[in-house]
């Protein structure tokens, strides 16, 4: 069965390369209704942090990118990892290595200073002399002189040359295995058949394909996935706006937006850009992969998000809105404006490209009155003929019956024409007035989601407010 992995180390946050590896691995093996498994590459432990797995397995769930089968935490697996480099040492493919730190850096200096790569000048492959209880770390006997090839799924066919490949260690001085070990281990004994990661490991799938020879087990197929670059065509980083997932959440991306997006990341399907879960299962194949390193373009994701946002239901954009601003602990929400959400939720999507901007345009409606205006919204009141109209305004609006979005412009527009005034010069106070700001909605949209009293009342603060 084709069974995949995502292996994340806990030493950082989830990022969007980590999430785009996790994806495709994801998407691979549903495409085939294969598995997807998760293993924590948590050996190496001055590293690693709990709390740090805990927030990249909560950005799996938020991610919808469950996994098959319990989590696999590598550090429970060291006798496993023993047992393996015990084969390897017995049959000759590995050997004890008694150099020195000392000895190691003088090596590396000597390589450095003959402009070669920094490399084990294998001293210890056939040393006999080595005291019982001398400290050692444990080698593999690395080819010496061929190629390693084989043939990536994303890249075509890998030759590296065996001469660029070290003695690497398997087992450290205290006896923990290192990477390289551990990973082929437990990839074998997870059975998976197709590693889908970065390309910044294609070098560890040569130093992996040898140790799987001299373990005489089949290697996975290997597929290695362009970086991800920023704009400035280096490697995605911070400077680039790229965020943890966490900080993604927080933004207010939605998750399916921010999948869709790194979906696209490298991968693509004729000229499908926009696409839900279901068909990007049903298309994803690693032949659409393509070579070259994809541009992270946060503009493009604000937009996808923006058309997520549009797509979805007003009752899952309010609930989203309301646990963002209580995520961040905004305790100045009321049960009133919670209420009052719903019914501007239409026209405040519109506008947004996240649920953060959501909350943020909705902040006036979810307030307690009075409202503190700001300073365009007080300068607007400020003038006498404004609020001369508002208060006449605020009258007729009292006496309506029906508070209905037709009912309110028919009274507004008659008020106006009846004033001799544009529209606009009776919406901008009246905007400025129930919003404490110039930005908002459609001002009829905004007085019936406040409702009645609560509009009228908010009338009385601004004209009070400034007198
Ligand atoms: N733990 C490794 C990393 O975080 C991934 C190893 C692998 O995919 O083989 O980069």
């Amino acid at each position: 069965m084709i069974t995949t992995r995502f292996a994340p180390s806990p030493s950082g946050l989830l990022h969007l390369g980590g999430a785009r590896t996790a994806l495709f691995n994801w998407l691979f093996a549903r495409h085939h209704g294969g598995r997807f498994l998760l293993r924590i590459e948590d050996t190496d432990k001055a590293r690693s942090d709990a709390a740090v797995t805990r927030a990249i397995l909560d950005d799996l769930r938020w991610l919808d990118l469950g996994w098959d089968g319990d989590v696999l935490f590598q550090s429970q697996r060291l006798e496993r990892h023993r047992e393996v480099a015990g084969r390897l040492l017995a049959q000759g493919a590995a050997y004890r290595c008694y150099c020195t730190p000392q000895e190691l850096e003088e090596m590396r200096a000597r390589a450095r200073a003959q402009g070669k790569p920094p490399r084990y000048d294998g001293r210890c492959r056939e040393r006999r002399d080595a005291p019982a209880d001398a400290p050692s770390v444990l080698r593999f006997r690395a080819p010496q002189e061929g190629m390693c090839e084989f043939r990536d799924l994303v890249r075509g066919r890998v030759a590296i040359s065996d001469a660029q490949l070290d003695d690497l260690v398997l087992l450290r001085a205290d006896g923990t295995p290192t990477y390289m070990l551990s990973v082929v281990a437990d990839d074998h004994d997870m059975g998976i058949t197709h590693i889908i990661r970065g390309e910044d490991h294609l070098t560890n799938a040569a130093k992996q394909l040898r140790l799987y020879q001299a373990l005489g087990w089949d290697a996975p197929e290997f597929a290695h996935i362009p970086l991800i670059h920023g704009g400035d065509g280096e490697k995605l980083s911070k400077r680039h706006g790229a965020l943890g997932i966490g900080a993604w959440r927080e933004e207010g991306y939605l998750p399916q937006a921010l999948c869709n997006y790194l979906a696209r990341l490298g991968w693509s399907h004729g000229d499908a850009e926009v696409f839900s879960r279901e068909q990007a299962v049903a298309w994803f194949s690693l032949e659409q992969v393509g070579k070259s390193a994809a541009r992270f373009d946060a503009a493009k994701l604000a937009h996808l998000n923006g058309l997520y946002l549009r797509s979805e239901r007003d009752e899952a954009l309010c609930a989203g809105v309301l646990a963002l601003l209580e995520a961040a602990g905004d305790g100045r929400v009321s049960e009133a404006g919670k209420a009052r959400l719903p019914a501007l939720m239409p026209a405040l999507k519109l506008r947004a490209a996240t649920l953060l901007e959501i909350a943020r345009n909705a902040e006036f409606l979810l307030r307690e009155r009075p409202l503190k205006p700001d300073e365009k919204a007080q300068a607007l009141l400020a003038k006498p003929r404004a609020r001369e109209l508002l208060g006449r305004l605020r009258g007729e609006l009292g006496g309506l019956r029906e508070w209905d979005a037709a009912a309110l412009e028919g009274v507004v527009r008659d008020f106006a024409r009846n004033e001799g005034e544009k529209l606009g010069a009776l919406a901008q106070p009246l905007r400025a007035s129930l919003t404490g700001g110039s930005v908002s909605p459609g001002i009829f949209d905004v007085l019936c989601a406040l409702g009645r009293e609560e509009s009228l009342a908010r009338i009385s603060d601004a004209l009070q407010q400034s007198e």
